[in-house]
């Protein structure tokens, strides 16, 4: 039975292409060093993953920035502003390659979204009428042959078209990108032909990939999208042709590849097991199966029992023949190897497992499931002795389970949701506590995390500055902070999170339940890495943990101080998350634990405190009939960590993303006495969909787009807050920015605050 994976992790044991790639972009190294670091790890993963037991490497899946790109600029398509004389750049052009990514003197970069329901980003391709497509195979049989030269056998992977034209946008009006799939799919045969071509590319094995196929299609397309598939599993004779799909089940659109000729079909089981079992009657005869049974979105070992079950069911019908073992997807979105963190609780470790221990596992899996004897170094039989050891000790490990908190879980009642008073009420009062003025300013929270300030928490952190230097030290940048806001005339303060490396990691560390990997970085885009905190056990708060901070930066103003607490669902969201019980306790135990960090704040004299919830929307299921029931969950959390606060303590959310259109009811249920959300870039464009759905309460759609160093003037943020007060009653208004400030300078951030205090204060005698 042959293993394989769909793709790996890009960027090294020690981050090496982020190095790489600053380091080409900051013009301290040559290109030909960059593509030296490229090759040596793609040469490096390759050999690990063969080492670990996989048969068949993905070649392609690497990318100097994003994969999306790399299939932009491979058919051809860059938009006209990268172009010159008409002309797309060559694909080994390294400047216009990364100017797409990252924008130059004057031109925007393409748009920067995320892949499907994961935390990886993707570029955006854009797509117009009568678009001409130059396919050019010249990247990928390059690579392919570096694998060749190794010796080894390679699957050259592909983002498909369907799922390219989902994920693009079209640009112009009246135009439709999907009228593009005839010709894109002739640019796709163009470039399969030349990697199956025996005196070209030799490929043994093309994968396409088509998340897109567990999604809901629009009627239309399913046909469409199977002529697609169909032609180019055709075109890619002599080469083997894998479809793969992920993140769901593809039950719904099965008739798109029902009895077509592929020599493989892949699944994600992890997600999706319960569609197995119907695929069978759908698949062509010479068509295997490949199963994804090992989590390629987590970091928790395999349950071998269960992967086996399905494996067998699979090579009962099949036989052994027809079935691969392979992870859920690409195995991009989780860390390397296990191997490096040696820091980590020896019994949390036991049960997890990286990239390349994943590998081992799905070699062990096809051995067991083959029938072999012997797996590597244990009997088949030891294995799965040891494994199902780990799992019954995970299972009953009394670090899983917290008594406690699931007496405080069982206890919890549906009042708990709800605030005393009904917001009008609240308002009312609110307004009489804290004296605010019509259209009150405010900030987001975080204030320019200064080199000195990075630098006194990562030396605490190792234990180098002593506690009282360090407490000093933040001190000193709240006194800052505060003052300078005075000195602006701000009229709600914030404390500035100098003590926050970042929003997700600074509670985690505070909580039981969670750990920490020392190296456990998964590509969030192009060079960026995030290091997600692991939720294992039960959720609970030992101690208050933003509560003397708040209390310190109070005692220094007379204005409100907002205490600033990040919100369940996003430190749900942002984390590694168990895996044996259901995502909504996990974020309701971390929503009871935010509930006393509230009455904490309160009890300490805050009298606005705002939960953070920027990833609320990108929770959204990708089907749509499981939209109701995430946000149900989701906006109860919300509503379980601030239930219990005073009418007269005023709750703030904030969000930075611009799309509310299908959302906006759920926002309403969350109940917030004020929410600000990012607004500067879209002209207020979006506060339609608050009018529209009669938004109740109060909002803050920010005036300044704290992506770029650029200070908008004061009567440009002026004519942004008339057009907010068009649509929204100016009672019900707040000025600030989109988001926190931290990646600001402080010149630009206090002469863009000064431009946004003068624009309220003119928008006050004015509207
Ligand atoms: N309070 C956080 C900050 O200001 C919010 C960050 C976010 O929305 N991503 O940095
Ligand atoms: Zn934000």
């Amino acid at each position: 039975m042959l293993t394989h994976t769909l793709g790996f992790p890009r960027m090294g044991r020690a981050r090496e292409l982020k190095t790489a790639l600053e380091a080409f972009w900051a013009g301290t190294s040559s290109r030909a060093a960059l593509l030296e670091t490229a090759r040596s790890l793609r040469l490096r993963h390759w050999t690990a993953q063969v080492q670990a037991g996989v048969d068949i490497v993905p070649v392609g899946d690497f990318s100097l920035y994003d994969h999306m790109l790399d299939m932009t600029v491979r058919l051809g398509v860059a938009p006209q502003r990268f172009r010159q004389d008409g002309q797309p750049p060559m694909p080994d052009d390294l400047d216009a390659f990364f100017r797409m990514a990252r924008g130059g003197e004057g031109v925007a970069a393409l748009e920067m979204t995320k892949w499907f329901d994961t935390n990886y980003h993707y570029l955006v391709p854009e797509l117009e009428r009568g678009q001409v497509f130059r396919p050019d195979a010249s990247g990928l049989l390059e690579q392919l042959a570096e694998a060749h030269d190794a010796g080894l056998r390679a699957k050259v992977v592909l983002p498909g078209p369907c799922t390219f034209l989902h994920l693009a946008k079209s640009v112009g009006p009246d135009f439709d990108r999907f009228e593009l799939l005839p010709e894109l799919t002739q640019a796709y045969v163009e470039l399969v032909q030349a990697l199956a071509d025996p005196k070209r590319g030799a490929a043994e094995w093309i994968q396409l990939d088509e998340p897109v196929l567990a999604l809901d299609l629009p009627q239309a397309l399913p046909r469409r999208f199977r002529t697609a598939i169909e032609t180019l599993a055709r075109a890619a004779r002599p080469a083997r042709f894998m479809l793969t799909t992920c993140f769901g089940s593809m039950a719904q659109n099965v008739d798109v590849v029902s009895g077509l000729e592929l020599d493989a079909l892949h699944l994600d089981l992890v997600r999706a097991p319960e569609q197995l079992d119907g695929v069978f009657a759908h698949l062509a005869p010479g068509t295997s199966l490949s199963l994804g049974v090992v989590d390629g979105r987590n970091v928790w070992r395999v349950d071998a029992r269960k992967a086996l079950a399905l494996l067998s069911r699979a090579v009962e019908r099949l036989g052994v023949e027809r079935v691969l073992v392979a992870p859920s997807c690409s195995l991009l979105h989780c860390p390397l190897d296990l191997g490096d963190e040696t820091l980590l609780d020896p019994e949390l470790r036991g049960w997890m497992a990286f990239a390349l221990q994943k590998c081992e596992e799905l070699r062990r899996l096809a051995d067991c499931a083959a029938g072999l004897e012997h797996s590597g170094k244990a009997s088949c039989a030891d294995w799965l002795a040891e494994n199902a050891r780990a799992q019954a000790g995970r299972a009953a490990s009394p670090r899983l389970q917290d008594p406690e908190v699931r007496r405080r879980m069982a206890a919890a009642t549906p009042e708990m949701l709800f605030r005393a008073l009904p917001y009008p009420e609240r308002a009312a009062l609110q307004r009489q506590r804290l004296g605010l003025p019509l259209l009150p300013t405010t900030t987001i929270g975080s204030f320019p995390q200064t080199r000195e300030l990075r630098q006194a928490r990562a030396r605490f952190k190792r234990g180098e500055l002593p506690l009282q230097a360090y407490e000093e030290a933040m001190r000193e940048a709240i006194r800052d902070v505060v003052a300078r806001q005075e000195g602006l005339g701000l009229d709600v303060l914030v404390h500035g999170e100098p003590e926050r490396n970042d929003m997700v990691e600074h509670f985690g560390e505070r909580l039981s339940g969670f750990c920490f990997t020392q190296n456990g970085w998964v590509q969030s885009y192009g060079s960026r890495c995030v290091k997600p905190p692991v939720i294992f056990g039960d959720v609970s708060r030992p101690a208050p943990m933003t509560v003397a901070w708040a209390r310190f930066a109070q005692s220094l103003t007379d204005k409100p101080m907002k205490g600033m607490l990040t919100g369940p669902v996003t430190i749900l969201c942002w984390s590694f998350v168990r895996d044996d019980q259901p995502r909504a306790e996990t974020c309701r135990q971390i929503a009871l634990a935010l509930r006393d960090e509230v009455a904490d704040l309160e009890a300490a004299g805050i009298r606005v405190i705002q939960i953070d919830e920027p990833a609320l929307r990108e929770g959204l299921p990708l089907r749509t009939r499981e939209h109701d029931a995430y946000l149900r969950w989701a906006v109860d959390a919300f509503r379980l960590a601030v239930g219990a606060a005073a009418p007269e303590t005023q709750i703030h959310t904030h969000m930075c993303y611009c799309e509310f259109n299908d959302i906006v009811e759920w926002i309403a249920a969350l109940d917030a006495d004020v929410i600000s959300i990012e607004a500067s870039r879209s002209r207020m464009e979006l506060l339609d969909a608050f009018r529209r759905f009669q938004y109740p309460n109060e909002i803050g759609p920010g005036v300044w787009d704290i992506h770029s160093p650029r200070v908008p003037g004061a009567d440009e943020m002026l004519d942004l807050l008339r057009r907010a007060a068009a649509v929204i009653p100016v009672e019900r208004l707040w000025v600030n920015p989109d988001c926190g400030l931290k990646t600001r300078a402080w010149p630009e951030t206090m002469a863009s605050l000064d431009n946004m205090v003068q624009a309220a204060r003119k928008a006050r005698k004015e509207l």
